[in-house]
């Protein structure tokens, strides 16, 4: 069992859509204790983007 919402001891990014014709619904929580939460697609898709730049394995990764 993983809990699907990410927190300090389990960082991570979780984004929820249900529906094609819903909002999606996105947050957070990275290992550098920044986390945030977004509501619509728009805003999803930039905290995704955020997180993929800034957070997580951007890190740890090569070339940053
Ligand atoms: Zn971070």
């Amino acid at each position: 069992m993983t809990d699907l919402v990410p927190t300090l001891d389990s960082p991570g990014l979780h984004v929820v859509k249900p529906f094609s014709h819903v909002a999606a619904t996105g947050s957070y929580i990275c290992g550098c204790g920044d986390a945030a939460t977004a509501n619509g697609d728009a805003d999803v898709w930039a905290l995704v983007q955020d997180y993929a730049y800034f957070h997580g394995q951007a890190h740890t990764g090569e070339g940053r």
